[in-house]
C-alpha cells in the first residue's frame, strides 16, 4: 500500500544493526519505518554465533595474515574456501583487503574498531531489557581455547594489541579449564577466559524481540524487496519496493551485505562482499556447555544456544546469490568432536549467511556526504552482532543531535 506521509525516518534492512537502529531511533521520540524484504533476523543476523566480542577488535587481516592462506586452503579441516570460479570477481577487493593487513593499516584497523565494541556487553543488556528480551543477553566470560602456550605464543601480536586497549582477561591451564568446562578434551589446556563478555542464546530471537518491541512501541514494519530511491531536489524522496512507493523523510540504509547497490544509487562505490559463513548446531550434544568458546585453531566458535549447541564459522567467498555448500559444514563437524570427544553430533541443523565485510574491516557509519537525509550503518564484518546497540546508539545520536561521542571519521562512506 502506497502512504501520503511519510514516517520522521525509515531504516532499509531488519537484520540486529538496522533493527537497534529503529528501536533507539524510536526511544528518542522519532516516527520510525522498517523495510526489509524478509521478516526481522531472520537472514545473517539469524546464524551468527551470538557472541558479544568485546574483545573483537583484531580484523582478519592480521600482519602476515597473507603468508597462512594457502595453508588454511589446502587443509582439508581449514576455515577458508574459495572457489576459483569466484577469484576473477574477488581480485580487486582482495588485493584492497591484502593492503590492509600492512601494521599501520592493522593498527589503525584496531584502534577504529575497539570504540565500537567497548562495553557491548552492557548495552545489549540495557536494549535487550528496554524491549523486554532480556532472555536473549546474558552477561558471560568468553574462552579463547589454546593447545599450549606456544599455540598461544602464536598470536601474541593480537593479545598484546588487546592488552594495549584494557581488555581483560584470565589464564586457565590443565584442569582448571575442566573444572569450569568438564567436556572440553584434555588435548587442550591453555584458556584466556575473557571478562565483561556475554552471548544471546538466540541470536535471531533477540532481533524478532526487539522488532516486537518497536512495533508495540508503535514502529512501523514493512515488508518489501527495495529496489531503488527516486529523487527530488538532490535528496532521496521515495524509495520504492517490490510492493509500493513509500516516502521518505530520512533514511538510515542497513542492508548488510547487501548495502552496495543501493549506496551506489546514493553515489557511493564500496568495496563490500559477502564473506560467507556457516553454522551447525547440534540439538541432542549430550553434554553441558554454558560459555561460548573460540576454537583458535579452528577459527570456529561454540555457543550454548537454546536448543542445542551452535558451532559457527569458516569463511567462503562466493557471492551473493550462489546456493550454500553445506559440505562445508562437515568442516565444523570435525572440529566438534575434536573439541568435545563426547558430544553427540546426531541431526545437525545447517545454517549459511553473509558477514557485510569492507575491505578494511571497518563499517560504515554515519551522515552521508552527498545527501543530508541519509544515514549509513552498515558493513559490520564479523562483529555485527556485537557493534549493533552502539551503532544504534551512533545513528540515533548524529539524527537528533547531529553529534556523536566518538570520532566517526574512520568509518565514512567517502574514505575508499
Ligand atoms: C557464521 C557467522 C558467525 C558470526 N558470529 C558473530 C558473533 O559471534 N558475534 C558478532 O558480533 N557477529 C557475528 N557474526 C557477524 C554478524 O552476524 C553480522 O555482522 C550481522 O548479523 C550483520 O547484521 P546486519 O543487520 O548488518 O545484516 P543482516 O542480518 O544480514 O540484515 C540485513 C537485512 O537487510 C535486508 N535487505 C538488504 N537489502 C535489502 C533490499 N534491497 N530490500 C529489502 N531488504 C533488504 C536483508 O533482507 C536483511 O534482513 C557472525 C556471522 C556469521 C556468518
Amino acid at each position: 500500500m502506497d502512504r501520503q506521509q511519510a514516517p520522521d525516518i525509515t531504516v532499509l534492512g531488519a537484520g540486529i544493526i538496522g533493527i537497534s537502529c529503529a528501536v533507539q531511533l524510536q526511544a528518542k521520540g522519532l516516527k520510525v519505518a522498517v523495510i526489509d524484504r524478509v521478516a526481522p533476523g531472520d537472514a545473517t543476523s539469524h546464524g551468527n554465533a551470538g557472541v558479544f566480542a568485546v574483545c573483537g577488535c583484531i580484523p582478519v587481516a592480521t600482519p602476515g595474515f597473507l603468508w597462512t592462506v594457502p595453508k588454511l586452503l589446502l587443509d582439508p579441516h581449514g576455515p577458508l574456501s574459495l572457489p576459483a570460479g569466484y577469484l576473477p570477481q574477488l581480485a580487486g577487493w582482495g588485493t584492497r583487503f591484502a593492503l590492509n593487513t600492512r601494521m599501520k593499516r592493522f593498527e589503525h584497523i584496531s584502534s577504529a574498531l575497539n570504540p565500537l565494541l567497548q562495553n557491548a556487553t552492557e548495552l545489549h543488556l540495557a536494549q535487550a531489557r528496554m524491549a523486554g528480551a532480556d532472555a536473549y543477553a546474558k552477561a558471560s566470560p568468553y574462552f579463547y581455547l589454546y593447545k599450549d602456550e606456544a599455540a598461544f605464543q602464536n598470536d601474541k601480536l593480537a593479545w598484546q594489541r588487546r592488552r594495549h586497549f584494557g581488555i581483560e582477561y584470565d589464564i586457565l591451564r590443565g584442569d582448571e579449564i575442566r573444572q569450569r568446562e568438564a567436556s572440553i578434551s584434555p588435548e587442550f589446556n591453555y584458556v584466556v577466559a575473557l571478562k565483561h563478555h556475554g552471548f544471546s542464546p538466540n541470536p535471531g530471537k533477540l532481533v524478532k524481540a526487539l522488532a516486537d518491541h518497536f512495533v508495540r512501541q508503535g514502529g512501523e514494519f514493512i515488508t518489501g524487496e527495495v529496489v531503488k530511491f527516486n529523487f527530488r531536489d538532490n535528496q532521496p524522496s521515495e524509495v520504492v519496493t517490490d510492493r509500493g512507493i513509500y516516502p521518505l523523510d530520512k533514511v538510515v540504509l542497513a542492508g548488510g551485505a547487501w548495502s552496495a547497490k543501493l549506496a551506489a544509487q546514493l553515489g557511493h562505490e564500496v568495496p563490500l562482499e559477502s564473506e560467507r559463513g556457516y553454522h551447525i548446531e547440534l540439538p541432542k550434544p549430550g553434554i553441558e556447555l554454558a560459555t561460548p568458546i573460540m576454537f583458535s585453531a579452528g577459527k570456529l566458535v561454540a555457543t550454548p544456544m537454546e536448543n542445542g549447541i551452535r558451532f559457527a564459522g569458516l569463511v567462503e567467498f562466493g557471492g551473493l546469490k550462489a546456493d550454500p555448500n553445506y559440505d562445508f559444514c562437515d568442516r565444523l563437524l570435525h572440529h566438534a568432536k575434536t573439541l568435545f570427544p563426547g558430544i553427540n553430533t546426531e541431526d545437525p541443523i545447517k545454517w549459511m549467511g553473509h558477514r557485510p565485510s569492507i575491505t578494511d574491516s571497518l563499517p560504515v557509519i554515519g551522515q552521508c556526504p552527498r545527501h543530508a537525509n541519509v544515514y549509513y550503518a552498515f558493513g559490520h564484518q564479523h562483529m555485527g552482532l556485537t557493534m549493533a546497540p552502539r551503532t544504534g546508539r551512533i545513528i540515533s545520536d548524529l539524527v537528533t543531535s547531529g553529534q556523536s561521542d566518538i570520532d566517526l571519521s574512520p568509518y565514512r562512506i567517502d574514505r575508499f
